[in-house]
């Protein structure tokens, strides 16, 4: 039986990534919807390929130009716009899996409604589930949906856990630590006086990993971290003292689990989002992902150090934010997302996007985060805040 997919956020990196795993596998997957926000014939190239019957733009005239496109290429795929048809092509009954590969806050609807219809979700898209952590995870266990992390880090970790870790408390207690490992990013070692000045080429430029520009900002930041850290606590039902960042910066051991016989379990590989991706489209079973086999003579060293929390401050921004608790992580990824943009534009220098956050966390009003209206709530408020805080 072929498994039916929705790619959301098809054209970005994670999300090319996954088209090509699926490519190799035209017997096990079938692509039934793709998504994306306004890369018109990018988007019009992948539904030649693809011939999915859905294809979504989020945003409306970009879909109007899509639609043409198609048209002129004789293609029988549907062209959808805006969020409600997102929700639509996640939760619907012919699909099997979506991949929540939109980048920030805007996959949060389409990913929830995927949960809420008990597909099999992989998870890329952190920060809707940095958002709005409880909600998410109650929704996958109401409706007997399947949550593979296809964050690199988190997929090791679920690698490395025992089978039926979630239900089983003994397992639980037989885990001394988590260890998150972090490539410490381009600026690995730099001071905060020379972190003053980079500018976004320079943050943009990961030196393992090839990604979109917003991750790739957040990992020069350690945000990125940081958000993964809360995410890790949500996915494995951990506190943020459990995990302990491990900066290693050859990206290839992507995490590894602590027992308390000391024993350590790692998973290894190629920095290549594609063995992710591959693991959680097949799980239990494992197939061909494209990626070549590790080559321990030419690696010879792996290094691991302690982070640097002074120089990069968001780390611990982002355990408070989880300790809080609340809409605290909501106001925390909002305030985030923002300050990156306005780097990107560059309004604001790099080493202002932590104190960004900061000044959000101790401002903006922290709340129950008892619905997903209180949840957006916070995240719209969080980034009229910080985009007041620019402008002045
Ligand atoms: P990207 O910027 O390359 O792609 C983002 C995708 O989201 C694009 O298809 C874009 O069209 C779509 N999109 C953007 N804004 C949208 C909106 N408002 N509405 C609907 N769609 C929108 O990003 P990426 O690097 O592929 O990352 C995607 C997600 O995966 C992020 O949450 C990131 O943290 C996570 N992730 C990425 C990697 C990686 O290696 N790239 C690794 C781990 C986790
Ligand atoms: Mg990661």
């Amino acid at each position: 039986m072929t498994q039916s997919i929705t790619v959301l956020g098809a054209t970005g990196s994670i999300g090319k990534s996954t088209l090509d795993v699926i490519l190799r596998h035209p017997d096990l997957y079938r692509i039934f919807a793709l998504t994306a926000n306004t890369q018109v014939s990018l988007m019009a190239d992948l539904c030649v390929v693809h011939n999915p019957e859905y294809a979504v733009m989020a945003d409306p005239s970009s879909a109007m130009d899509l639609e043409k496109k198609l048209k002129s290429l004789h293609s029988k795929t549907k062209v959808l716009s805006g969020v409600d048809s997102l929700c639509d092509v996640s939760s619907h009954s012919g699909v099997d899996q979506v991949m929540a590969a939109i980048v920030g806050a805007a996959g949060l609807l389409p990913t929830l409604a995927a949960a809420k219809s008990g597909k099999r979700v992989l998870l890329a898209n952190k920060e809707a589930l940095v958002m709005s952590g409880e909600i998410f995870m109650q929704a996958i266990a109401e409706n007997n949906a399947e949550l593979l992390p296809i964050d690199s880090e988190h997929n090791a970790i679920f690698q490395s856990l025992p089978a039926g870790y979630d239900q089983d408390i003994k397992l639980k207690q037989q885990i001394r630590k988590i260890l998150l490992t972090a490539s410490g990013g381009p600026f690995r070692g730099w001071s905060k006086e020379e972190l003053s000045a980079v500018t976004p080429a320079q943050a943009v430029k990961h030196p393992n990993w090839s990604m979109g520009q917003k991750i790739s900002v957040d990992s020069a930041t350690l945000m990125n971290k940081g958000l993964e850290l809360i995410e890790a606590c949500w996915l494995f039902d951990v506190k943020p003292k459990q995990i302990e960042v491990v900066v290693h910066p050859e990206s290839v051991v992507h995490s590894m689990v602590q027992y308390v016989d000391g024993s350590v379990i790692s998973q290894m590989g190629n920095p290549d989002m594609r063995t992710p991706i591959a693991y959680g489209l097949a799980w239990p079973q494992r197939i061909d992902s494209g990626v070549g086999s590790l080559d321990f003579f030419q690696l010879a060293q792996l290094n691991f150090e302690a982070p640097n929390h002074e120089v990069f401050p968001t780390l611990n921004l982002c355990s408070q934010a989880f300790e809080t608790g609340g809409t605290a992580p909501a106001i925390l990824n909002a305030a985030n997302e923002i300050a990156v943009e306005a780097f990107l534009r560059e309004q604001i220098a790099f080493t202002s996007i932590s104190d960004l956050i900061d000044d959000a966390l101790n401002h903006c009003d922290i709340t129950k985060a008892a619905s997903l209206e209180s949840v957006l709530e916070a995240d719209k408020a969080a980034r009229q805040f910080v985009k007041e805080r620019i402008k002045a």
